[in-house]
């Protein structure tokens, strides 16, 4: 065996052996809330699709006929021949919707985080970032180089002291949050955290990866509550409720300029295919025709945290947290096997102890599905739960 593979051989063995080795299960996914898996029809309720928009009808052509029109695939990074003309149209549309000056789009949400923190602040410069925060927000901030402190979970005292105790000796001061948790499905406190953000001359950016499209009329998480946060960067991704692929900066002009001058995972990386851009825009013509389907998701999520007696959701997402890793994916084999797929999230992607089952809601399950799913979770799972 080559060291190499010697090495991957003991990597997986010491990952499996704490718990952490993962598969990827092939998932047949065509109609809006069906997958087949391991040869089973089962109702999905883990998906990030929350308007069904990857399998609309409209923006399913949309896609065929971009690549009709434009091919495949953009040949090129964005800044050599890979600008093909529904970028320009894509980020006009994103920006009015974001109420911003100027949009960036980049190949993926992930993308975009690597690429927009180190762009933004360096060495000498500070970034305070929440603790649950997307993965790629903490790697981003690991690339960037800056002075970096993590505040408890939408704890703004925490925030302000950390503010207190670093800004002053700080060039430039970043603050992360999700704006939608995707762990937890609950929101950050964009308006309280944009005008602390303000009073200490920070920059505040959100990863509204699933706020567009479900919270906030549609808008994102800086619109809960109808009057705009002023958040100077609203970060998201085009592959959860806008049904495509991609992710996006809406802010101003001189930032967005600055950004595709300067993030590496633009100007280093392909430019997204026609395809993926079509969609998306077709996507937003269906959201801003129907401003009441935007709402549905969390409807939804609400038919099923009122059967069970939990909080009200504040989106789409739902977390049960069950506790141990092994009780949390008996729970979810125990409803793929009624028909129900919901994934177990574990650790790392969840702290210790919290490993759950995540469910999240789409403008097209069924009432009668979301009470039976309720149903089962309060018979065969909750007095489990108790017990452990
Ligand atoms: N941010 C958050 C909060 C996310 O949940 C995700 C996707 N899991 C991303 C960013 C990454 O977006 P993308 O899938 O477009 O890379």
């Amino acid at each position: 065996m080559s060291s190499l593979d010697a090495f991957a051989a003991a990597k997986l063995a010491e990952m499996e052996a704490r718990n952490l080795r993962r598969w990827l299960v092939e998932t047949d996914r065509r109609e809006e809330v069906r997958a087949t898996r391991n040869g089973r029809e089962l109702i999905s309720f883990c998906c990030n699709d929350y308007l069904n928009l990857s399998q609309n009808a409209r923006v399913k052509k949309a896609a065929i006929n971009a690549i009709e029109t434009y091919g495949t695939g953009s040949g090129a990074s964005r800044l050599v021949t890979g600008n093909h003309p529904l970028f320009g149209i894509l980020e006009a549309r994103l920006a009015k919707l974001k109420q911003a000056e100027d949009c960036v789009i980049f190949g993926s949400g992930y993308l975009a985080n690597l690429g927009i923190v180190p762009a933004l602040v360096g060495p000498g410069d500070l970034i305070l970032v929440d603790e649950l925060s997307h993965s790629c927000l903490l790697m981003g901030t690991k690339l960037s180089g800056a002075e970096a402190h993590i505040f408890r979970h939408n704890d703004l005292g925490h925030l302000t002291d950390l503010l207190a105790a670093h800004r002053g000796h700080a060039r430039h001061c970043l603050i992360l949050t999700d704006g939608v948790f995707s762990m937890d499905g609950d929101l950050a406190p964009v308006h309280e955290m944009a005008v602390l953000a303000k009073a200490h001359d920070a920059w505040l950016m959100t990863d509204d990866a699933h706020g567009i499209g479900v919270v906030g009329e549609g808008r994102g998480s800086s619109f809960v509550g109808g009057v705009k946060a002023d958040v100077p960067l609203q970060m998201g991704t085009l592959s959860k409720a806008i049904g495509s692929y991609g992710g996006y900066l809406c802010a101003s002009k001189p930032v967005v300029d600055l950004i595709r001058t300067r993030a590496r995972t633009l100007i280093y990386s392909t430019g997204l295919p026609p395809a993926s851009v079509a969609a998306a825009i077709a996507a937003l013509d269906v959201i801003e025709e129907n401003p009441d389907y935007a709402a549905l998701p969390v409807k939804k999520a609400a038919l099923f945290t009122r059967a069970l007696n939990l909080p009200a959701p504040e989106s789409p997402i739902v977390p049960l947290v069950i506790g141990e890793a092994e009780a949390t994916m008996k729970a979810s084999a125990l409803l793929e096997a009624e028909g129900y797929l919901v994934t177990g999230i574990r650790p790392p992607t969840v702290p210790a102890g919290t490993a759950r089952l995540r469910f999240t809601f789409t403008a097209e399950h069924k009432d009668e599905d979301i009470l039976r799913l309720a149903g089962l979770v309060r018979d065969r799972i909750l007095p489990k739960r108790a017990a452990e």
